[in-house]
């Protein structure tokens, strides 16, 4: 027994105090960690915010209150979903490559539509499981009561999706871009290809940032003109600033805006924030 003792007090007694000592080490550097942001630092013990360049950045940590903007704007709809919120953090990383920025768009684009589809099912029915009768509602349209379109080039981005999830459905493509040398990025429009009875369909207008509205606006002037009514466009983005619904609902109040995230900032480059930068770049690789 006492061979035993000293054997445990030579060898495994140091070792297990080392080890101990380690753990803790290990654990107290952690705790101390800064979860580091684009500009900003959070420590993650102590909740401060550092700033990561001698105090000159911006703080983005301020949350808009949804509930309030969606009484504010009956036709928003902030999906709201801990999934969404989990992806839309992993996108604005900046630290992350196109492979990853497309893995995680598309992740959140999936999770839009389908919450955008969801609202279109509002016919009440009663059906039969294997095991008795349930109440459900259901999508009355059909595929190709739908028409998908896009704002190019970042619109694009989310079609596909789509594709995927309503495969017959109509697409459209309009090229508006924002000219980035005037100081309100006003929208220039060089193109549009839409399906001959766009008049007749639900539209689905797509553009992953909403910031000014100016380039959404510009298309819906468009649809507006050949005959589409507004209560049948509904406007999805991932992410939006209040700035940009407030554009569109003053000018298109019967639309319906469906978004992943609101952020608070809109800079004065009419770049959103904390955002994510410029999303086509990000997501076609052309930084
Ligand atoms: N378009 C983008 O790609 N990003 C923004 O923040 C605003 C518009």
């Amino acid at each position: 027994m006492n061979k035993i003792k000293n054997v445990f007090n030579k060898l495994a007694k140091p070792l297990m105090v080392s080890s101990t000592a380690y753990l803790f080490y290990n654990y107290y550097i952690n705790i101390n960690k800064l979860l580091i942001s684009s500009k900003t630092a959070l420590c993650l013990r102590t909740n401060e915010k550092i700033s990561t360049e001698n105090g000159k950045v911006p703080e983005y940590f301020d949350q808009v209150n949804i509930d309030e903007l969606e009484k504010k704007y009956p036709n928003l709809i902030v999906v709201k979903s801990k999934a969404v919120d989990y992806l839309i953090g992993m996108l604005r990383d900046k630290s992350i490559g196109t492979t990853q920025f497309r893995m995680y768009s598309n992740r959140i684009i999936r999770l839009l539509i389908e919450e955008t589809l969801a609202y279109e099912a509002n016919q009440q029915v009663i059906k039969e499981s294997p095991l008795g009768y349930y109440r459900t509602s259901i999508n009355p349209r059909k595929d190709s009561d739908y028409c998908v379109l896009s704002i190019l080039r970042a619109g694009n981005s989310m079609v596909e999706q789509f594709l995927e999830i309503i495969p017959g459905i109509y697409v459209g493509v309009v090229l508006v871009q924002r000219n980035e040398n005037s100081e309100d990025k006003h929208p220039i429009f060089f193109f549009e290809k839409l399906p001959k009875n766009i008049d007749e369909k639900r539209v689905f207008l797509l553009d992953p940032l909403l910031a000014t509205g100016g380039s959404a606006s510009a298309t819906i002037e468009v649809l507006k003109s050949k005959g589409v009514k507004e209560d049948n466009i509904f406007f999805l983005n991932m992410i939006t600033c209040e700035e940009g619904i407030k554009q569109m609902f003053s000018k298109y109040p019967k639309i319906k805006i469906m978004t992943a995230k609101v952020d608070k900032y809109l800079l004065p480059n009419k770049y959103i924030a904390p955002g994510i930068g410029d999303f086509g770049d990000r997501f076609y690789g052309t930084v």
